[in-house]
Formats: structure tokens, sequence, C-alpha cells
């Protein structure tokens, strides 16, 4: 049976820490999903959605275990739905850390074939951040070197 994971996120933008993460569990996972969703508590997006997932579309344009959607429901349902018994997530800190914790039992309790696997961030990623990204970009500030794509 095929290994798929999800990894879901706003990717507002998608950087080159997500990228890490991906790259790292793909030799995990046979097949991996990045779906794009909206998160409630970041209701307005900065960068405009269908334009992000043809940059990481393209990011990945080598990779055939590399897939990439849209989203707008339950996370644990939607990974069902894709035949994916894994969540792929990235910890950065405690912060993260705590987050994840709480989001992951939640995910559980709605999905108990859902089985979440955190990869710690390398430490040249550790201090990226997509709302950093954002301020710096906002006021014209150089992002190129935290993004995988150009923009
Ligand atoms: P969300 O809005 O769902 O938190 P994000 O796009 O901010 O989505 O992040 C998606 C996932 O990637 C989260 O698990 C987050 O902790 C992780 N992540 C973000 N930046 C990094 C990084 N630099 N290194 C490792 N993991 C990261």
């Amino acid at each position: 049976m095929k290994r798929i994971a999800l990894f879901p996120g706003s990717f507002d933008p998608f950087t080159k820490g997500h990228e890490d993460i991906v790259l790292r569990g793909l030799k995990l996972f046979d097949e991996i999903i990045i779906a794009i969703g909206y998160n409630s508590g970041k209701s307005v997006r900065y960068f405009e959605i269908q334009k992000m997932k043809q940059y990481i579309e393209q990011t990945f344009a080598g990779n055939p275990g590399v897939r990439v959607e849209i989203f707008a429901e339950l996370t644990a349902e939607y990974a069902r739905k894709n035949g994916a018994r894994y969540l792929l997530r990235g910890l950065r800190n405690t912060t993260d850390f705590e987050y994840e914790n709480s989001i992951a039992q939640v995910n559980r309790f709605l999905n108990e074939e859902l089985e979440s696997v955190f990869l710690i961030t390398s430490p040249q990623f550790a201090a990226i951040s997509s709302s950093i990204i954002r301020e710096v970009h906002r006021y014209s500030g150089d992002v190129s070197d935290f993004l995988p794509y150009k923009l």
C-alpha cells in the first residue's frame, strides 16, 4: 500500500523551510500532497492562492511524488478522501509545538486512522517564517533568498 502523506498549510508564502520538510518527507512517504488551505485565524491571504499553487508546482516540477492542491474543508476529512494516512508538519520551536500538539489531537479525534508526523526544522531554515516574509515583501524588501522559486 502506498504511503501517502498530506502536508497542509497556509503557505502564504511557501518557503524554503516548507520545501525542506517536503524533501525530507519524500524519504519517508511514497507521495506527498501539499494542500494549501484556509487558516481561519489568517483569513485574508497576502499571496494569491492560485499563484502560490503554481509556484509550488514549479518548485517540485521534477518530482512525481509531489502533488499540489487547494482545499477548503476539514483537514482530517480531506486526508481521508485522498487516502492519506499521515499528516506531515514541521516544528521550529515550542510555540509551534503547542499549536501542533492541539491540532494533532483534534485531527486524531476526527480521523482515528490519521497519524501526524513531525519533522524538526533544519537549522538553516529555523528562522524562516511566512509572516516575516510577508512583512518584508510588503515594504518592498528582497525575500528571494527565503523562497525556492522566483516571485
Ligand atoms: P499553518 O497556517 O497551517 O500553520 P504554515 O504555512 O504557516 O501553515 O505552515 C505549515 C507547516 O510548516 C506548519 O507545520 C509549520 O510549523 C511548518 N513550518 C513553517 N515554517 C517552517 C520552517 N521554516 N521549518 C520547518 N517547518 C516550518
